[in-house]
């Protein structure tokens, strides 16, 4: 055989290579060059056929495709803004009120927290859920940290704000407006960005049929995907229907709004009805398990997001917010979603820990419209990858590797994250910018944020000073 170059090569690790045999190599290596895989193979194989620049020794720690986060809005810098103690529409309300107010330097200081925090927890690549209000700024800081992403343009929607809510004034609802800013992240599209741009609505009956359409039409004809967040709970699938006079999902699929390129978020109040609507489309389904779990959505007792997997449904996961979903941990994700699902069929086999990874890296993948070039470790795909330590006490004794990584290990495990063949997280720290600095940027922020919208914080408990 003759012999391959490439620059980095990782060996010494169990593979994980989610390929369509879901095929693992307990002591594989993987080559690198430029910013694909070139081979994957045990680790006696590689070494006799890869010719490596440099390598990495992964000491019989895990090796597995980086995690797709398909629904995440950069704003961790919010944390605290909120208090534990109110309730979702005191929550949206703060969160109208930061979308209203912050500036570029907020977003940027956001969107680089965001980055470090979802590399650190072996994201390599995430769908923006179409709340940036400098969606140009945010990409160029997105991709200084080295990650992979999707964006989309920011808060289009056209459907008046019910009577009691608040109105965004940067954003108001308006077809013109939106129409005119629709698509206008798919100029990254060119050559192999780290950020590229799709169709994303702000959805959760906000967008007229026309604002629907127009979006369906523009994510068909440039092939990207349709994103929008969707039926989250009871409330909007009852105001939907009470619109639309039929359940949402049946009038999309009446008016032709749905397909394979759509991804919609959350989807935990859907009829059987609409669930096989779901099914037929061939679309994905985003699934925010803690956020559901954390605002009482009511999605653990209700939502059908086990039965349309089990149906043949792409599902992915994804971290939402920083205030509903806790943190930008995709692992996180996984785990409740499992103990979720369990708890809800009274089933412990309803759901496995090969189940997470599924979602967690070729159901992103799908959901995020790049399954032919991310979400498993074979030759040709991009290398996102997750090299995980086995010295943690949680990864010890190794026995199942895919087991420890799921329930004991989470996010501990992961020492260095590689994304588009360049090493981006590595021994705690970014690889590609300063973690101190991007810390000071939020702290900034936050106290910036917090003056202009007279944010105190809850304090339920006496505070010494
Ligand atoms: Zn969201």
């Amino acid at each position: 055989m003759s012999e391959i170059q490439a620059d980095l090569v990782v060996r010494n690790g169990f593979v994980i290579t989610m390929n369509d045999a879901r095929e693992c190599l307990e002591r594989g290596a993987v080559a690198i060059l430029g910013n694909k895989i070139v081979a994957v193979g045990t680790d006696r194989d590689i070494a006799g056929t890869v010719k490596a620049k440099r390598a990495i020794d992964a000491q019989g720690g895990v090796i597995h495709p980086g995690f797709v986060d398909t629904h995440v809005h950069f704003m961790n810098t919010v944390r605290g803004a909120v208090p534990d103690s109110a309730d979702t529409s005191i929550m949206m309300n703060t969160f109208r009120r930061w979308w209203d107010s912050v500036e570029e330097e907020d977003e940027r200081a956001a969107t680089l927290l965001n980055c470090i925090e979802m590399l650190s927890n072996g994201t390599t690549c995430f769908l923006e859920a179409g709340t940036l209000q400098f969606p140009d700024l945010a990409a160029e800081a997105a991709a200084e940290t080295g990650i992979r992403g999707l964006i989309g343009d920011p808060f289009l929607w056209d459907v008046p704000t019910p009577a009691g809510t608040h109105a965004m004034t940067r954003a108001p609802r308006d077809r013109n407006r939106s129409l005119k800013l629709l698509g206008g992240q798919l100029k990254r599209n060119k050559g192999e960005p780290l950020i590229r741009g799709c169709v994303v609505l702000f959805g959760l009956g906000s967008a007229s049929d026309e604002l629907m359409q127009a979006a369906k039409e523009l994510s068909d004809s440039h092939q990207v995907i349709f994103s929008q967040h969707q039926s989250f709970d009871t409330h909007d699938g009852s105001a939907d229907e009470h619109r639309l006079g039929k359940r949402a999902m049946c009038h999309y699929a009446d008016h032709d709004l749905v397909g394979e390129n759509c991804t919609f978020s959350h989807m935990n109040d859907l009829t059987a009805d609409e669930a096989e609507i779901v099914r037929q489309a061939g679309m994905s389904v985003v699934w925010c398990p803690v956020t559901s779990m954390n605002l009482g959505a009511g999605a653990a007792k209700h939502a059908r997001h086990l039965e349309m997997l089990r149906a043949g449904v792409n599902v992915s996961l994804a971290s939402d917010g920083a205030v509903s979903g806790c943190r930008y941990d995709i692992g996180l994700q996984g785990l409740v979603g499992l103990l979720s699902s369990r708890a809800k069929s009274e089933n412990k086999l309803a759901f496995s820990a090969e189940d997470v990874l599924e979602l967690a890296t070729r159901g992103g993948a799908q959901a995020v419209g790049m399954l032919d070039q991310i979400g498993s470790i074979e030759p040709g795909k991009y290398a996102d990858l997750v090299i995980r330590t086995t010295d943690l006490p949680e990864a010890q004794p190794i026995t199942d590797p895919i087991q420890a990584l799921v329930y004991s290990c989470g996010s501990k495990s992961i020492a260095t994250v590689i994304v588009n063949g360049e090493i981006a997280w590595s021994g705690g720290q970014p690889a590609r910018v300063e973690a101190a600095m991007i810390y000071d940027l939020a702290r900034s922020s936050r106290r910036r944020m917090w003056a202009k919208l007279s944010l105190a914080p809850e304090g339920k408990w006496p505070l010494l000073v």
